[in-house]
Order: C-alpha cells, then sequence, then structure tokens
C-alpha cells in the first residue's frame, strides 16, 4: 500500500483527515506516528506559504507523498486577526482554551451581526520528485459570546457554523467532517489521491 505522510502532529486534525481519507487506500502515517518530532516555524505570511513550507520539509525528509494543511481563523472585525497566528494567538504554546479566551476578551464589545467570521484551510500536496499542488477550503460563521459544546479542538467552541445554530464543537464529527474547511479543501484534492495510489 502506497504511503501518504500527514505533516502535522496536531491530533485534532490527524484524526480529521484521516477520516476524511477513509474511502482511499493508503497507508496514512502522521508525524506521531514516524516520530517525527522537527520543529518548522510557521513563519509565511499566508497559509499556503506554511502549508507548502511544511509539505516541503517533511517529503523531503521522509521521500514519500505528502500531505500538508495549514489553517486557521479570520475574524472580520479584527481585520481577519489571528490567521495565519491561529495557533499562537495569545503567545507561544498557548493552549486552545486561552486563545479562545483571549478572542472573547477582544470581542466582548463586538454585537452579534458584526461577529462574522471563516475558518480558511491550505492544504498541500508535495511530490517526492518536487512538485506539488495546493488547494484551498472555506467555512463561513460567527463567533459566539460564550464556548459550547466539547468536540473538535481549536477555536471550535466559539465558532458558529453558517447554516446551523451551533458551534463545531456541539456538531458530531461526522458532520463537521462534511462542512469543515479542511473537509473542503480535501475534497478538492479526493480525485487526484484516488488515481495516484494506483501509480
Ligand atoms: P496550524 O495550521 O497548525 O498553524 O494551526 C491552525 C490553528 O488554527 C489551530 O491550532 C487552531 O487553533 C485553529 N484551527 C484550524 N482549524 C481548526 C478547526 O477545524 N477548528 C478549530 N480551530 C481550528
Amino acid at each position: 500500500m502506497k504511503k501518504l505522510i500527514i505533516a502535522t502532529r496536531n491530533n485534532g486534525k490527524v484524526k480529521e483527515i484521516k477520516a476524511l481519507l477513509r474511502p482511499l487506500s493508503y497507508d496514512i502515517l502522521s508525524l506521531g506516528d514516524l516520530n517525527i518530532d522537527i520543529d518548522i516555524p510557521e513563519d509565511g505570511t499566508t497559509f499556503e506559504e506554511n502549508a507548502v513550507k511544511k509539505a516541503r520539509e517533511i517529503c523531503r525528509l521522509t521521500g514519500h507523498l505528502t500531505l500538508a494543511d495549514d489553517s486557521g481563523l479570520e475574524v472580520f472585525a479584527l481585520n481577519n486577526a489571528p490567521g495565519v497566528h491561529s495557533a499562537r494567538f495569545a503567545g507561544e504554546g498557548a493552549s486552545d482554551e486561552q486563545n479562545n479566551r483571549k478572542l472573547l476578551t477582544l470581542m466582548k464589545n463586538i454585537q452579534k451581526e458584526k461577529r462574522q467570521a471563516r475558518f480558511r484551510c491550505c492544504m498541500a500536496l508535495y511530490y517526492p520528485e518536487g512538485k506539488y499542488i495546493t488547494v484551498e477550503g472555506i467555512c463561513n460563521g460567527s463567533i459566539a459570546f460564550e464556548p459550547g459544546g466539547s468536540n473538535g479542538f481549536g477555536y471550535d467552541p466559539l465558532f458558529i457554523v453558517e447554516g446551523y445554530d451551533k458551534t463545531f464543537a456541539q456538531l458530531p464529527s461526522h458532520v463537521k467532517d462534511t462542512i469543515s474547511h479542511r473537509a473542503k479543501a480535501l475534497q478538492k484534492l479526493m480525485h487526484i489521491l484516488a488515481k495516484e495510489q494506483e501509480v
């Protein structure tokens, strides 16, 4: 079975990506599975730059087809912050709770109609021969006034999904897996990955 490396140590992402790729027959390995513990600084100014950088470094290290995602939350009233800084919004090594608390504090005077936000995900698929493909997925919504639900990770308890009256953390994972920014990005890669597994 062909190997596909997922260039992340984020268990929330690994779980989601593995679930989305279940219809395919890859031997899917995350950095945790491979005991790879290198720090790739996410110093790009766009999700795409960071995704390509992570995919390239891990592909070179492992020699296998590699998928990397860089994703984050953009809040319109905060000039699209936290954006590429989503994981470390409240400081280097900040927990999800600390990041969520910072977001709620910054938004405490922002009314319901002005709390629109979106999750963005850029995925990069990097080939051992050096070529790569990038795709993007977007999920629209708004920021709640207080956390709700316990599923998922990151900002899920604060993100009310457009068309649902619930946060991502209140929706079952199989629902998030069909509508999320990550699911939408990965959908765009499925036909390429399906073809590639046969090569
Ligand atoms: P990175 O892509 O590893 O730089 O980190 C992305 C950060 O964005 C995560 O640590 C989360 O804080 C946030 N994020 C990305 N996708 C999601 C999601 O699906 N739910 C909640 N938070 C997310």
